[in-house]
């Protein structure tokens, strides 16, 4: 059997409020892990504005992965809502998790269903396209840990992004 994973109450919290902000859209984003165990969370826009599917817009996640790999982190957790179905991955998530899959583990991926009350949160790993789904376990916030909300402005072309603190 596969380890648990342990998230932070406050961004398991913070993911099921970013989901029901979204609605009646599908919301995404990020969690990274740092050395000596910070955590990040970051918000992201779902360029698809849909009910049904996601992506992380590109401007979005060439930063994401920029400054996460500039400063030593890496991608703990992907995580997405649907509103209505349940927190298990569905066919285009697996053929999307199949293409992203590369020679290292995938991100774990966390969906949030809010087609239960209260919404269920799920984790799973994916891999050639399976989903196993993994024990969640609710825990502390690590040191120095921080939740932000991106946006982009600036030319199609040549995106800029930019964080804002959630407090
Ligand atoms: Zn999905």
């Amino acid at each position: 059997m596969a380890e648990p994973v342990t998230l932070p109450r406050e961004f398991i919290d913070q993911m099921v409020a970013h989901s029901r902000e979204d609605v009646p859209n599908e919301c995404c984003g990020v969690i990274a892990r740092f050395a000596e165990g910070r955590l990040k969370l970051y918000r992201a826009t779902n360029a698809e504005a849909s009910s049904y599917r996601f992506s992380i817009p590109p401007g979005e996640l060439h930063y994401l992965y920029r400054t996460i790999e500039e400063d030593g982190g890496e991608v703990l957790v992907v995580y997405h809502s649907h509103t209505m179905s349940e927190a298990r991955p569905s066919p285009t998530d697996a053929n999307f998790s199949r293409m992203l899959e590369g020679p290292d583990d995938w991100p774990y991926w966390l969906l949030v269903s809010l087609a239960e009350d209260p919404p269920s949160v799920r984790i799973w790993q994916m891999s050639d396209g399976e989903a196993s789904e993994l024990e969640l376990v609710a825990g502390d916030l690590p040191a120095d840990s921080s939740m932000v909300q991106l946006a982009t402005s600036g030319e199609e072309r040549k995106p800029v992004v930019s964080e804002t603190a959630i407090t």
